[in-house]
Formats: structure tokens, C-alpha cells, sequence
């Protein structure tokens, strides 16, 4: 299920794809700036009106919490960069670090840099922090094993995993025959 799509927990007045975290509050790595400003502002306003909108899912979370993420998303201004990362930049950061890892990693890796490799992709897929999205890779891992056998082999798998992302937001996919272009030497002219 998608960070996108997925519906909050028994809540119908939040936006739209304000994701749940399993604290029962709003998960701002599972969410996109727009809809966690969304949820901020409907938030903001309903503490002033007094009504509940917006809030019924945040179980635990207090209104201090809530006022603060109001204030800090309601401004007029653009979000400044040095704000907890949405699941957008979250995701752009981290497929690049990924890719990175493919296009540093050996042609040939000795049997310990295939055994990390392999080991850090496990506990990745468990840590990711956005749950919505850890959840679904760890699916996706179990299906299509890590390849870490050369850089080749790996750079495709996460190429392929990267794409199986990419459909399931609707975007388009990437031809994996260009990902050493992309990641490691640069586009040919
Ligand atoms: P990104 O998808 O972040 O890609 C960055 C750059 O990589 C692109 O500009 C392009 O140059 C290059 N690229 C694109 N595709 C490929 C490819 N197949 N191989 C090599 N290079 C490529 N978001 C959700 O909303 N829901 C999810 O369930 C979700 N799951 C995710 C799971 C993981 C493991 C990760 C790391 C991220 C996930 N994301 C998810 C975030 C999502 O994939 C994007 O990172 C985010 O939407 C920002 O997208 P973007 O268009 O900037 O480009």
C-alpha cells in the first residue's frame, strides 16, 4: 500500500493521504509536505473553533503537538529546508544513497562485502522510516531476493526495486540499462 493512497484509521476527516503512524498520529516520513501542511492547517483551525475535525486520529498526541506542527506548517511562506524530511525528500535522499551504494560496490565483492550488502538491505527494509513504505519493501525483498553478486547484478535488482516503486505511485519507469549512466559515470553526450 501506497503512502499516497493508504486511508488514515477510522478517520474520515483527515486529508487525504495524511498517513497513520503506529503511534496513531500522523507519520510526517509516510506523508508529503502538502498533506501533512493540510492536516496542520485543518488541524489549526478546528483548536480554534474548538471543534475536533482534523484531530480525531491523533491518539496521544497532544495539543501541544499538533499546535506546533500547525505552526510550522501553516505559514504562507515555503517550508524552509531544515524541517524533518516529508516522504518525497526522504525518498529522493535515500534511493540516492542506495543507488550510490550500487555504483561504489565491487564488480567482483568478496563473499563479507556480499554478506554486508545483503545484511544492510535486511535491516534497511526494517528501519525505513516511513512504515507505510519499509512494509511494502520488505514484501517486495521476500518476492525478489537481494542480488549482490557484482555491481552489475546489484545495481539492476535496485534499479527493478526502485521501478516497482515507481509504478506503484504511477510514475513512470526508469531504463535499467541507463542506471550506471544515472548513478556512476554520468550521461554519455
Ligand atoms: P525518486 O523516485 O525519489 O527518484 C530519484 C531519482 O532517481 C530520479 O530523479 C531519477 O533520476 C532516478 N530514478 C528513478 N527511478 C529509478 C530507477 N528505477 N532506477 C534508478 N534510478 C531511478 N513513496 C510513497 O509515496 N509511497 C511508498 O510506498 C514509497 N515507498 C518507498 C520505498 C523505498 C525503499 C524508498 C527509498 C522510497 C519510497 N517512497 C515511497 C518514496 C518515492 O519512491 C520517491 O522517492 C518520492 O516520491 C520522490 O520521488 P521523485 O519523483 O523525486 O524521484
Amino acid at each position: 500500500m501506497t503512502a499516497d493512497t493508504r486511508e488514515p484509521q477510522s478517520n474520515d476527516q483527515l486529508p487525504k493521504g495524511v498517513v497513520i503512524g503506529k503511534d496513531g498520529k500522523p507519520c510526517r516520513s509516510c506523508t508529503s509536505k502538502r498533506d501533512f501542511s493540510a492536516w496542520a492547517q485543518m488541524t489549526k483551525s478546528s483548536l480554534k473553533s474548538g471543534s475536533n475535525a482534523g484531530t480525531g486520529a491523533i491518539v496521544g498526541a497532544g495539543a501541544g503537538a499538533a499546535t506546533a506542527a500547525a505552526s510550522t506548517f501553516s505559514s504562507p511562506h515555503p517550508t524552509p529546508d531544515d524541517c524533518p524530511a516529508d516522504v518525497e525528500t526522504l525518498g529522493r535522499s535515500t534511493w540516492t544513497l542506495l543507488h550510490s551504494i550500487a555504483a561504489t560496490y565491487p564488480k567482483t565483492p568478496s563473499a563479507a562485502q556480499q554478506s554486508d550488502l545483503r545484511t544492510f538491505m535486511g535491516t534497511f527494509s526494517r528501519l525505513y522510516p516511513c512504515w507505510v513504505c519499509a512494509e511494502d519493501f520488505q514484501r517486495y525483498m521476500e518476492k525478489d531476493h537481494v542480488q549482490v553478486g557484482s555491481r552489475d547484478e546489484f545495481g539492476k535488482w535496485l534499479c527493478e526495486a526502485h521501478n516497482a516503486v515507481n509504478v506503484k505511485l504511477g510514475k513512470e519507469k526508469f531504463d535499467c540499462s541507463k542506471w550506471e549512466e544515472r548513478w556512476r559515470t554520468g550521461w554519455k553526450d
